[in-house]
């Protein structure tokens, strides 16, 4: 994958926890990512991307991206949580708040909207 910021974060967050745990990134195909805000998943081994995600806002691209990263973390710690947990660890990995724009994808632009209820938490 050419795809740098991923790998850039994930070593942010290597540094940051000081956990030595593996963070790999795949890109996966459209049908893994239907609607417009699915842009990445983790199995809790590898991170798969939507290739969508090159084409946001490098806002949303680094709070998905962190996002994704501190679900993994969890999930190799055993660690049982929430979505807005995720959100809550990625916000401290990357050193800025997770808000949520106007298609619901999260971004760390202050838009002033927190994570939509219907979104789940
Ligand atoms: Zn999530």
């Amino acid at each position: 994958m050419k795809y740098k910021l991923p790998f850039q974060i994930a070593e942010l967050a290597r540094q940051k926890t000081g956990l030595a745990i593996p963070i790999n990134f795949v890109f996966g195909g459209d049908d893994l990512f239907p609607q417009y805000r699915d842009l990445g998943m983790t199995d809790g081994v590898d991170i798969i991307l939507s290739r969508k995600m090159i084409n946001l806002p490098l806002d949303n691209q680094v709070a998905v991206i962190a996002h994704e990263i501190a679900h993994l973390i969890m999930m190799q710690s055993g660690i049982l949580h929430t979505e807005n947990e995720a959100d809550s660890l990625a916000s401290w990995l990357i050193g800025k708040k997770i808000w949520y724009d106007e298609y619901d994808i999260q971004t760390t632009r202050n838009t002033g909207k927190i994570r939509p209820h219907y979104l789940g938490q």
